[in-house]
């Protein structure tokens, strides 16, 4: 069996190929980590290897974990579970970026909580592309007036969107993927958030900046929730 460092050395060659058969910089695709379900020392030990980035779903898992790798002065999270104005309190004040806003009132809560602290907080905007109903997410129709709304907001820093696309459906995938580039460039955002285990080379090619990968990297995850 393969250990943690080489999974996280495999993935890292795969986005270097993927970037450069798209003939682009490998540098330019953030590996985001998504440590969900497993316990810091998973973390502590892709950190030991260079990895500084991590996802999570599960808002008091990210408190949590925060907290217990404390001693890791620039370790970066990033929230990318489905986000509820009711989580802004425990996940502003830990710095994380927060990937899936999909509302104005969900922005305007981490403005606020972020001002209060003093502090600025990273956001991105969750696209629904293919309109899957259990999927949240803004529709890309609902983006602009978002996007506006969102640059109104001088504690959040927005800097890309996100999208996780129909499972299964390379198609479907792709076509998420194209939107989701084209909506950022109308926009004039850098970051696209997109890609994970099963499809990094596909999201890489249609432009992806960020991928989140789980599996490939801590294996299969303990406890379904
Ligand atoms: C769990 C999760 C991932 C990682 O998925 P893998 O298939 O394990 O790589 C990526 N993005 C989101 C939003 C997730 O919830």
């Amino acid at each position: 069996m393969s250990t943690l460092v080489e999974r996280l050395e495999a993935v890292r060659e795969r986005i270097r190929q993927a970037a450069l058969k798209a003939g682009r910089n490998p540098e330019d695709v953030r590996l985001v980590a998504v440590s969900k379900t497993h316990p810091p020392e998973a973390i502590r030990e892709a950190y030991a290897a260079g990895q500084r980035d991590f996802g999570e779903n599960y808002a008091q898992e990210l408190v949590r974990k925060a907290e217990a790798l404390r001693d890791l002065p620039d370790i970066r999270f990033r929230f990318i579970g489905g986000f509820q104005r009711n989580k802004a309190k425990l996940l502003v004040p830990t710095g994380c970026a927060i990937e899936t806003v999909a509302s104005l009132e969900g922005a305007r809560t981490i403005h606020e909580r972020a001002k209060q602290l003093g502090r600025r907080v990273e956001v991105m905007l969750q696209v629904n592309v293919a309109g899957e109903s259990q999927k949240s997410g803004v529709s890309p129709a609902e983006v602009p007036a978002l996007v506006a709304g969102v640059r109104g907001f001088d504690a959040l820093e927005l800097t890309g969107l996100m999208v996780i696309p129909p499972a299964d459906d390379d198609e479907a995938a792709r076509h998420s993927y194209r939107t989701l580039r084209e909506l950022a460039a109308e926009h004039e955002l850098s970051q696209l958030s997109m890609g994970m285990s099963d499809d990094l080379e596909l999201a890489i090619a249609e432009g992806s900046t960020s991928v989140r990968v789980g599996t490939a990297i801590f294996g299969p995850r303990p406890t379904p929730r």
